[in-house]
């Protein structure tokens, strides 16, 4: 409620002087930054696109309408015969702050990230939250970003990581803890429930994180215990029991190894039955049907740290065989998981184990748990293909600047090549919303994401026809292409593909 307070007083102040000049009817008159003209405005609300100018001064929108340029100075872009969005959010990003250029998503228009997903967070890498702000505050950002609190990083903090169920003050420490980050700007927390720590947590832990989540009104992101079909219901159900105390959100959503439209479909029907009892939940996905992560995805629970499973070889050696070689099964075989660490980079398992001679079982055991990571291609295209184009989960790329797989340079781009353009199965409008206004509702972001008058000058102008992802998996760090001009904060940060500047971003925080 106080967010809404403060947001409104916000948008009134901005009205109330942004144009200052600007009386009921009249053209805007004066000196402005740029003057985007002619443009089909598609403003990320979903709603329909409608030709009209934009004015941009400072790091805002000033105007939008329609111009007389004999009333106004400014940098004048010419729009006619283009489509003028808001800057992409990606709900579900990896990097470095300190160290990352991120052009990755200025590649494809991403002009703000959310960082410290699956439980991992930056903000946790300094003595405090608040020190993690203070120290980035002094540093150029590429783009906008906001951070996540993360949970595994939380308990790691505590020395907790690796005890499985909490005692009632040890609880109340990891929640302390989450209060500070919140209090120091953090939009929510994560979770990586399929991950260590992350999965030695019990249902009172989680309860009570989420229960300071929704006192501070903020969100809670889960990577769920399992995305595997037959425990994606479950895995739900977990976290819509976190959905009775605060806003939930599943990231990256992908049903492991489960088949069909029809499957999807049962997915969403649950969501939508948990939103009709009053439930706050949203979801994300990324355009492509493999996963990327840790080779310890195959390794069963009670061997997926170095410790466990160096004691577990010498006397569960027979069980962890039949464990592994199951999994590979039921992920598509050796074939489906690609290497993307060395040094079997670029080759998939089943691959390693031909040229090696060996049964692709004892590769994995050589490369123990987290001595490898790779690409897994486990998805259905029609199950997945329902939530990509499905108009209320948003657009993610769960990528970063180092990450290997296509989706860290392409997600956002490929959703306009393939889904828009080629195959005609989302509008232009719904796309837009779904990699802007939709993301910026839900975790909320006040001021961005939506084209209008006093919202942060976050915008992109390009032919939709030419936007090309051209990462593929094989060479994944290929930047996307075709974006005519890209602002951040009112500066022009992409001028027809090329990058002017790395230091337009701001930190994005939740007071
Ligand atoms: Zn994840």
């Amino acid at each position: 409620m106080k967010h809404v307070i403060i947001f409104s007083l916000f948008l009134w102040l901005l009205s109330s002087c942004g144009i200052e000049n600007l009386e009921n009817g009249d053209f805007p008159v004066g000196t402005f930054d740029y003057a985007i003209l002619n443009g089909s405005v598609i403003d990320g609300t979903g709603n329909a696109e409608y030709r009209a100018d934009i004015l941009i001064r400072g790091d805002s929108i000033a105007f939008i309408g329609n111009i007389d340029t004999s009333q106004i100075t400014a940098r004048i872009i010419d729009a006619s015969n283009l489509v003028v969005t808001p800057g992409f959010i990606d709900a579900h990003a990896h990097g470095a702050p300190f160290e990352d250029s991120f052009e990755n998503f200025l590649s494809m228009g991403v002009t703000t990230i959310l960082l410290g997903q699956d439980g991992r967070s930056p903000v946790h890498r300094l003595v405090s939250p608040s020190a993690f702000f203070d120290s980035l505050e002094n540093h150029s950002l590429p783009l906008n970003m906001a951070f996540l609190a993360g949970h595994g990083d939380l308990r790691e903090a505590l020395h907790l990581s690796e005890k499985k169920s909490l005692e009632i003050p040890e609880i109340e420490a990891l929640c302390q803890h989450l209060e500070q980050a919140l209090d120091a700007g953090c939009l929510g927390l994560s979770t990586g429930l399929e991950y260590l720590p992350g999965a030695l947590a019990q249902e009172p832990e989680l309860t009570a994180m989420a229960k300071t989540v929704g006192s501070h009104g903020r969100i809670l992101m889960s990577h769920l215990r399992s995305e595997d079909d037959q425990e994606m219901n479950n895995s739900i159900e977990e976290l819509l029991n976190q959905g009775k105390f605060c806003r939930v959100h599943i990231s990256h959503i992908k049903v492991v190894y489960g088949k069909s439209n029809d499957r999807a479909q049962e997915i969403l029907a649950i969501i939508e039955d948990a939103q009709s009892r009053g439930i706050q939940i949203s979801t994300d996905v990324y355009p492509y049907n493999a996963s990327y992560t840790g080779i310890g995805i195959v390794f069963p629970e009670w061997a997926k740290t170095k410790k466990d499973f160096d004691l577990v070889r010498s006397n569960r050696e027979t069980e962890l065989r039949s464990f592994i070689f199951q999994k590979i099964m039921d992920r598509n075989g050796p074939e489906a998981t690609l290497f993307a660490t060395r040094p079997f980079t670029g080759k998939t398992l089943a691959e390693v184990a031909s040229e090696s001679g060996q049964d692709f079982v004892d590769i994995l055991l050589k490369i123990g748990p987290v001595g490898a990571s790779g690409a897994y291609f486990v998805m259905n295209e029609a199950l997945q293909e329902t939530f990509i184009v499905d108009p209320d989960i948003m657009i993610s790329s769960d990528g970063g600047p180092s990450l290997r797989h296509p989706r860290s340079y392409g997600s956002f781009s490929k959703i306009i090549e393939k889904y828009v353009v080629n195959e005609q199965k989302l509008s232009l409008e719904a796309a837009i919303h779904k990699m802007s206004g939709l993301t910026a509702s839900r975790l909320p972001i006040a001021d961005r994401g939506i084209l209008r008058q006093g919202f942060k000058a976050d915008i992109l102008v390009f032919n939709p026809t030419q936007i090309q992802a051209r990462s593929t998996y094989a060479n994944p760090y290929v930047k996307s292409k075709g974006l005519k001009k890209v602002f951040i904060n009112g500066s022009l940060v992409i001028d027809q593909d090329s990058i002017l500047n790395l230091d337009s971003g701001k930190i994005i925080k939740s007071m």
